[in-house]
């Protein structure tokens, strides 16, 4: 089996939430700041792009955990 398939093969297929295309062009100016998808059915574009981290406080040995007070 070509590699391609075995990565895709539990993945969704996505398209255009606008007119049901799904094929898109790729367009970045900083690839690990932002990826422009332009739809080819209607022109729309998508951003997808990095969001800020969020801290997850998660409880290790004892009884305590710390918190705001
Ligand atoms: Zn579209």
């Amino acid at each position: 089996m070509p590699k391609t398939q075995s990565v895709l093969l539990d993945q969704k297929r996505m398209g255009c939430g606008g007119c049901g295309a799904d094929t898109f062009k790729v367009y970045t100016a900083d690839k690990t700041q932002r990826i422009v998808l332009q739809c080819q059915g209607c022109k729309s574009t998508s951003f997808i792009e990095p969001q800020l981290a969020e801290l997850q406080i998660e409880w290790g040995d004892g009884d305590g955990c710390i918190t705001v007070t």
